[in-house]
């Protein structure tokens, strides 16, 4: 980790008025929640077709089983860790404005974050396929799947955005209003290969923000919109930023 860098990337902080994160799996993979995509990826051992909603609609049974060991399983357990708590600090001295996630592990609210921006949805939320009422996922008993709504007994899906489904409109709507406004981005443990989080460095540089990029190796950003690349992981990254920010 280039210390240089760190300091450079402090300076910014301090004289940002309007700090927002973009993070991503890189965040959360130290609380122990794997990463869809790359090295150690779930995609590498899990076939990601229990995830299509289409698949979903048509057997969802089979795909609640898949779901319910991969996610509920083991995110209900999983802990914040010092990346996501830094952040926390930093938006309780008001450092930092909002999160920007694509995460739908919770962690950030874990944390104590207030303002997040979930892109994918959260897992710690079921919708019924049928009419639309919500649940918060402690409601529902995972021993007999799939869960039902008691409102019209139709079918509950997790409210994190499938294959094939769109983002949820408030969220993005949300992210790119908090790009706009954006004077600093601070995007951490995330290559945001997919739509529309990919965009959400751009639209932020567009308007005349300064970028700086945590990542364990180069992304498509580091040498296309990042001001300060600090190549690391967040954990350690973000535990050195926030000592030089007394947090
Ligand atoms: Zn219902």
């Amino acid at each position: 980790m280039n210390t240089g860098n760190i300091k450079k990337a402090v300076k910014l902080i301090r004289e940002s008025r309007y700090m927002v994160a973009f993070t991503g799996a890189g965040v959360s993979v130290e609380s122990g929640i794997p990463p869809f995509r790359g090295t150690g990826g779930l995609w590498n051992t899990t076939h990601p077709i229990f995830l299509e909603i289409e698949y979903f609609q048509k057997k969802p049974l089979q795909s609640w089983k898949k779901i319910k060991e991969i996610f509920y399983d083991k995110l209900g357990d999983a802990e914040p860790n010092i990346a996501h708590e830094i952040l926390a600090k930093m938006e309780k001295r008001s450092f930092l404005e909002s999160i920007i996630t694509q995460n739908i592990d919770h962690l950030h609210q874990k944390a104590g974050n207030k303002y997040v921006y979930e892109l994918h949805g959260t897992y710690k939320q079921l919708v019924c396929i049928g009419c639309n009422s919500e649940y918060d996922m402690s409601f529902a008993d995972l021993n007999f799947l799939p869960p039902t709504c008691f409102v019209c007994k139709g079918i509950l899906k997790p409210d994190m955005v499938f294959f094939n489904e769109a983002i949820p409109e408030f969220a993005q709507k949300k992210s790119f209003e908090e790009a706009q406004k954006a004077d600093l981005l601070l995007i951490i443990g995330t290559n945001a290969e997919v739509l529309p989080a990919a965009k959400i460095p751009e639209i932020a540089k567009k308007t005349g923000a300064k970028i700086i990029e945590i990542n364990i190796k180069p992304s498509p950003f580091t040498n296309t919109v990042t001001d300060v690349f600090i190549e690391s992981r967040a954990t350690e990254a973000m535990e050195e930023i926030g000592k030089l920010l007394y947090l």
